[in-house]
């Protein structure tokens, strides 16, 4: 079995590099918290694979984040990585998930890819789903945002999702214009051959060489990805701030003690009216 990890490699005698990557135990610890239907578990597993794909070369201590909102079946799915490969990611849905086809399960959706540096200013772009899948969507993301030729390639199985990225990179190699388009559409051609079983199951070693024979490419480390959930109690009182202090007050008139569970892991927070209080002001001094 392949090990959940994300790898990137380098065209050695071609301006292209790219990024591999393959989930088995995060995506089904993330199924195992919530039993979606498959064609939700499905989707939801090529967000994740993408997220993983376009934070592998975040450059800061940091997050990554895609979300979708829409009026389909899928009202909302998320999957977030962070710098040290600690992904997380859920599906809201209706009742009852009848449609099996990206376009229906998320209906008049806008992609959200958010880039969130620990320290600094975060920034998103806003892709509108129009393609036929997820892959698509984002290859139209990198055009507007980075203006370089990408490929992306995606799947996923009821227990294992993989996925590939192929990127331009700034001339360095190759000055001429034609002659590094048509090594761009060479690397096209051939990446386009590449079946979804062979992504699922190849390790990213087999898989390059298999589809690139006469290519020299640089596979750099592999890197471990895990599912972690970055929740924690001083999030979690800010979320429940957001309530507003009337509702917050009518609450603990109720009951004195509120509990709030983490939508991505279900770990359960409790806060008195005391403690919810401290918690805010620890997370005011930490920042
Ligand atoms: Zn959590």
């Amino acid at each position: 079995m392949l090990k959940d990890s994300i790898q990137r490699f380098l065209f050695q005698k071609l301006d292209i590099r790219g990024q591999w990557v393959h989930l088995d135990m995060s995506y089904q610890e993330i199924l195992g918290i919530h039993p979606y239907p498959e064609a939700v578990a499905r989707l939801l597993g090529e967000f994740l694979a993408a997220s993983a794909l376009l934070g592998s070369t975040l450059k800061f201590q940091g997050r990554l984040v895609l979300q979708v909102r829409s009026s389909g079946e899928v009202s909302l799915l998320m999957a977030e990585v962070t710098h040290d490969r600690q992904l997380r990611g859920i599906a809201r849905m209706a009742d009852v998930v009848l449609s099996q086809e990206f376009n229906t399960l998320l209906k008049e959706a806008t992609l959200v890819v958010s880039v969130e540096p620990k320290d600094g200013e975060r920034y998103q772009s806003l892709v509108p789903l129009s393609g036929a899948n997820l892959a698509e969507c984002l290859v139209q993301y990198f055009d507007q945002s980075e203006q370089l030729q990408t490929f992306i390639k995606l799947t996923s199985s009821d227990d294992s999702v993989a996925g590939i990225l192929l990127q331009q990179l700034p001339k360095q190699l190759a000055l001429d214009e034609s002659e590094r388009e048509s090594q761009w559409q060479h690397a096209m051609m051939l990446a386009k051959t590449l079946k979804q079983e062979e992504l699922l199951i190849l390790s990213s070693e087999k898989l390059l060489q298999g589809l690139f024979a006469d290519d020299a490419i640089k596979l750099l480390e592999a890197e471990s990805v895990v599912f972690k959930c970055s929740c924690n109690s001083e999030r979690t009182a800010n979320a429940l701030m957001m309530v507003g202090p009337t509702e917050l007050e009518s609450m603990f008139e109720e009951t004195p003690e509120i509990e709030m569970a983490c939508e991505f892991c279900h770990r359960k927070y409790c806060f008195t009216r005391e403690s919810l209080g401290e918690t805010l002001r620890k997370d005011k001094l930490n920042h």
